[in-house]
């Protein structure tokens, strides 16, 4: 297995327990791209219907079977989508219409109803879309607490700090190399390399149906009071690709800021009552190197004004990349030779669908 992201690690975590043995290359000391960049969420109620859906669900299910026997944070907490008006209201009482509304967990709350659940919310709006199949892990447990677990099983070995710069096929199998030269040989082999795109893959990826996608994220103080759902704004409705086919002209013009640096707010509160904030998303590389205050002024003011009091401070400031496809495929797979896969392009529901790629990986493998 390439790759020490959330996708390479459940292909590792599911081969394992399909009964292979397993090396597991990563070119960091640990992960540190997309998957311990996110939200952590397991995000249902946006995705596409039909096989999009079919798929997050068969995901959230798999993340509710691990979440219960490895330390990871899954919490089956929900999501509230905010509607700050009647106009944003409206488009959402008809995704509650949708005909795969149940799938979805959606239900339509009033003011007094989202404050019965949230009773720290006290600012300006009319009801919310709740979703009761979003769920959430916790991004700094859960590379570790997958670790630990894969750690425990004897044909498990992580190799960090090797970075593949070739790979090549003969009749005795799969093979990768490091710079110094260094083998490890494997007959099936998964090389999961999220947004690096280039390098020794960039022969077998040359015209591959991906682009990168570029995002600034943030994480406030401490909430002095709980919160027990991720929350949304209605700009998720426009992003979200559940939503397609909603009147989406009928909402009220897009925060210029927002519209600028294609954002939403998401917010997921974390097991320390601190809050996971985003999201931009830049599309065109070569991607800016800096830091934009500009978003961050805007996430805390959307907050303020569904909150109904100051935001919390912003405490860190991070940015990060994804491999997204963009064909209608859900995710790139191909392979690049006898029983070598090359697998990424999840996009911004990566995390969410991992545990089912991986489960179609080993599903496809001879017994
Ligand atoms: C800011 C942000 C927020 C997001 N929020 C969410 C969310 O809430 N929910 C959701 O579902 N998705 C979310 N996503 C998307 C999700 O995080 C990604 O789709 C997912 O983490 C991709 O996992 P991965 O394993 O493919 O890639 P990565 O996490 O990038 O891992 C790839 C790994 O491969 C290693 N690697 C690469 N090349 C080599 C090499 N040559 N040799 C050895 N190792 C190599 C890298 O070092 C890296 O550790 C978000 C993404 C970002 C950036």
């Amino acid at each position: 297995m390439v790759g020490g992201g959330i996708i390479g690690t459940m292909h590792a975590l599911l081969a394992l327990e399909a009964g292979h043995e397993v090396l597991h290359i990563e070119r960091d000391p640990q992960p540190l791209s997309a998957s311990v960049r996110n939200f952590g969420l397991v995000w249902v109620s946006g995705r596409a219907a039909g096989a999009e859906l079919e798929m997050s669900l068969r995901a959230r299910q798999l993340w509710e079977e691990i979440g219960s026997r490895v330390p990871i944070g899954f919490r089956a907490q929900g999501s509230l989508t905010i509607a700050q008006d009647e106009a944003e209201f409206a488009v959402m009482r008809a995704a509650a219409q949708m005909s795969d509304a149940h799938s979805r967990g959606f239900r339509i709350l009033d003011r007094s109803q989202v404050q019965e659940l949230e009773p720290v919310l006290q600012g300006k709006f009319v009801g919310a879309l709740q979703s009761t199949q979003d769920a959430a892990i916790e991004p700094r447990l859960l590379m570790s607490g997958l670790h630990s677990h894969l750690n425990q099983n004897a044909n498990y070995t992580w190799r960090p700090n090797f970075e593949v710069v070739d790979f090549y096929h003969d009749e005795s199998g799969n093979h990768v190399t490091d710079i110094r030269g260094v083998k490890i040989s494997g007959d099936l082999m998964v090389i999961c390399p999220g947004s690096s795109h280039q390098g020794f893959l960039s022969e077998f990826l040359e015209g591959a149906p991906l682009r990168r996608v570029h995002l600034q994220m943030g994480t406030t103080a401490p909430l002095g009071a709980s919160l027990n759902h991720s929350i949304a704004d209605a700009d998720s409705l426009r992003y979200y690709p559940a939503f397609k086919d909603l009147p989406l002209d009928t909402l009220p013009p897009q925060d210029p800021v927002s519209a600028n640096y294609k954002m939403q707010l998401l917010l997921v509160p974390r097991l320390d009552h601190s809050f996971t904030i985003g999201d931009t998303h830049e599309y065109d590389e070569p991607f800016t190197h800096e830091i934009l205050e500009a978003p961050y002024d805007h996430l805390r003011s959307v907050i303020s004004s569904i909150f109904g009091a100051p935001a919390p401070a912003v405490v860190s400031r991070w940015s990060g990349n994804y491999s997204q496809i963009t064909s209608q495929d859900l995710y790139y797979r191909r392979e690049i030779a006898p029983g070598a896969l090359v697998v990424t392009g999840g996009g911004g529901r990566g995390n969410t669908i991992s545990p089912a790629i991986a489960e179609e990986t080993i599903r496809s493998w001879p017994k």
